[in-house]
């Protein structure tokens, strides 16, 4: 391997990918992106793949929406193709609580220049026939919401970052790294040593094993999420919308025919962040389809093509490992006590969608040390040094089951 970098990204998800391709955008040359698995191989491919502008918070959806307008130009900013559909999403609640959330949502949207409306049933009937709406308290749509098949994300970062110059390692662990007295100033990998002024820690799942090398407690814990994609239904079509049921904290698309339908369950499965193992394979979880079952009897009245779902209408389950923080909120920063050493992970399940804006953000802050906002609600140490375990994983599995609160996603 390399034995000097300008950086080194540790984790080729959607989140290294593209700090790595940001970091060259702004002009380091010797970048050096890695992985333990295949490059792009772990939760990245295996999310849903839809973006959500409206936010409860105006920093979560300036991220957001400056992501989607990235998602637009990506092709021509990389040079590489990234297939995506504008479907546009629709918010729908049966709750009284539920309307005042999609009422939030729909002021911040306002403040922050994005456009959404609450719409009546019909309207919703005529952007997607196969919902049943009737009796909703609130309907929220967001025509600019987009969607696409997530394994094209992180492949084609990884491309464009080789196409510049930057170099890829996939298989290659890193399993320690090297500090001279306050700094960090490179890593240990399976393969040798690489110095670099810069070490980002993008590592997903294991991002807080890797920062504990450099003994920093990382705060979030992995919690398993899946979907399910049905057989193809006669009748999608690829333009019909997101449809998020936030009642029932569950989320559907179109794909490849079928439905993607996936849930936050209220009591999900937890990994132990600090010891989780090098060897995991994301692709090799348990995974709960009697679960998503169970979601789709529940949505099937107010979306038909979800009624009896038996495993042979299920073309595919698939699951990986989002990390949770205890606010909702996802953590990009310096490391604070190890100079050099920087952090984007914590994505809360919805890193994918703001991937091509928090990885611009993270490499303007390597590189200038600015960023057009203030980003101190994404501080590494936002929660102060001295929580316990206990804390973080309750609030963790909180934040987990009511994703689609007023900090969230709807
Ligand atoms: C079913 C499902 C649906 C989802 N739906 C959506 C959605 O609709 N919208 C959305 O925005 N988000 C969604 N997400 C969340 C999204 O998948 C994640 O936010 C995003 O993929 C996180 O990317 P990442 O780069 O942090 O992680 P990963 O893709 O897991 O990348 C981290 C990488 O780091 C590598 N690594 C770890 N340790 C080391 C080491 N020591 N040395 C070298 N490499 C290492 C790993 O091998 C891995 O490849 C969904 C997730 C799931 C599971």
């Amino acid at each position: 391997v390399a034995h000097t970098a300008d950086a080194v990204v540790i984790g080729s998800g959607a989140f290294g990918g593209s700090v790595a391709f940001h970091l060259l955008q702004r002009g380091l040359r010797d970048v050096v992106l890695l992985d333990q698995h295949a490059i792009g191989s772990q939760t990245s491919p295996r999310a849903a793949g839809n973006s959500a502008q409206p936010r409860g918070h105006t920093l979560m959806a300036w991220i957001a929406r400056d992501a989607v307008e990235r998602f637009r130009r990506f092709s021509d900013e990389t040079g590489e193709p990234l297939e995506y559909v504008e479907s546009g999403s629709l918010a729908l609640t049966w709750t009284a609580q539920g309307a005042s959330l999609l009422a939030a949502l729909h002021e911040v949207a306002r403040e922050s220049g994005l456009h959404t409306a609450l719409i009546d049933a019909s309207t919703a009937r005529s952007l997607s026939p196969f919902i049943n709406p009737d009796g909703a308290t609130a309907i929220l749509h967001t025509p600019s919401d987009l969607y696409l098949e997530p394994p094209q994300l992180p492949l084609a970062y990884a491309r464009a970052v080789e196409k510049r110059g930057g170099t890829l390692l996939h298989h290659t662990a890193v399993t320690g790294l090297l500090r001279a007295g306050e700094r960090v100033t490179g890593v240990v990998t399976e393969r040798g040593e690489i110095h670099a002024p810069l070490v980002i820690d993008a590592a997903g799942g294991w991002a807080r094993v890797v920062a504990e090398q450099a003994a920093v407690r990382v705060p979030l814990v992995p919690v398993r999420h899946q979907l399910l994609v049905t057989t193809p239904v006669e009748g999608l079509a690829p333009h019909h919308p997101i449809t998020r049921f936030i009642d029932l904290n569950a989320y559907l698309r179109p794909s490849f025919g079928g439905v993607l339908l996936g849930a936050y369950e209220p009591r999900p499965l937890a990994f132990d962040a600090g010891s989780l193992h090098r060897d995991l394979d994301v692709g090799q979880l348990a995974l709960d389809l009697p679960m998503l079952q169970g979601v789709a009897s529940a949505i099937a009245p107010r979306f038909s093509p979800l009624a009896d779902l038996t495993p042979q209408r299920v073309r595919e389950v698939r699951g990986g490992l989002p990390t949770m923080t205890p606010d909702g909120f996802p953590l990009l920063g310096p490391v604070p006590g190890a100079e050099g050493l920087f952090v984007l992970s914590g994505c809360c399940v919805g890193g994918f969608s703001i991937a091509p804006s928090a990885g611009a953000l993270l490499a303007g802050l390597v590189c200038d040390g600015t960023t057009p906002h203030d980003l101190s609600p994404l501080a590494i140490d936002r929660f102060g040094p001295d929580w316990d375990e206990a804390w973080l994983l309750d609030t963790c599995l909180w934040e987990y089951s009511h994703v689609y609160d007023l900090r969230g996603t709807a």
